[in-house]
């Protein structure tokens, strides 16, 4: 959410080159709470990965330079095995706050449309329990039904909040074009593949599930947001009010 100063670190993706024909960009700061308040971090994922997945290094960087902000993280499917890779990532993202941040719920994977009346009621009990500054969620244009639903949802409950639709990479191909970035450093962007990797071991068998996938994603938008280290995940932010 910070926007960053460019001063010249990171040789490899800032050369001397860009900052002559660019100058100097001040982007200006996106602040979800001010400074010295502690900021309340709400991550919403349908299946056990998808969080971390959409906004993994995003929560690294956030963790590091907000050391006291809340976190709600709360996944829709996940039981069993699921249930166990769905604690695990969230330990290795959000460290020893993941114990009393993580909610884990039993919907059928699969069938979240079917699901939408109690979902729904489960959406409206975690809106009276937690009031976020900011939330990650999915994308409204994913075309994986659960996805989608768990974005409608959001955007049906909270009303007054910022809110990210993070990405997830699939076969459906649905990327679009996003429109808000968080520059993430080299080690945050490889320590969200590795520990996707450790984590989530259900899914290592799947031909698209791979470091390479995850940096590879990373890489492109801090491309497109000339990110100091090359690495970005990306966010559509619909809707923003500014306040000067
Ligand atoms: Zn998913």
């Amino acid at each position: 959410m910070r926007g960053h100063r460019r001063r010249g670190r990171g040789p490899r993706f800032d050369s001397s080159a860009n900052r002559r024909a660019y100058g100097e960009i001040h982007l200006l700061e996106l602040k979800p709470a001010a400074r010295g308040r502690r900021v309340r971090v709400l991550c919403l994922g349908a299946h056990s990965d998808d969080i971390e997945i959409g906004c993994g290094a995003t929560i690294l960087q956030l963790a590091r330079a907000r050391p006291r902000a809340e976190f709600r993280w709360v996944v829709w499917s996940a039981t069993g095995v699921r249930a166990t890779e769905a604690k695990q990532g969230a330990r290795k993202f959000l460290g020893s706050a993941a114990a009393d941040a993580v909610a884990l719920h039993g919907f059928r994977d699969g069938y979240f449309p079917a699901e939408f009346a109690n979902l729904k009621d489960s959406f409206e009990t975690l809106a009276r329990e937690f009031t976020p500054d900011v939330i990650f969620t999915h994308g409204r244009d994913d075309r994986h039904q659960d996805h989608r639903i768990v974005s409608d949802l959001t955007w049906n409950t909270f009303r007054d909040h910022l809110i990210l639709e993070y990405e997830i990479p699939k076969w459906d191909g649905d990327h679009g074009q996003p429109n808000s970035y968080v520059p993430v450093s080299r080690s945050e962007a490889l320590r969200k593949a590795r520990a996707l990797m450790d984590a989530f071991g259900t899914q290592r068998n799947k031909d698209w599930f791979s470091e390479e996938t995850f940096l590879g994603l990373m890489r492109l938008r801090g491309m497109e947001c000339r990110a100091p280290e090359g690495y970005a995940e990306a966010f559509n932010m619909r809707k923003a009010i500014l306040d000067f």
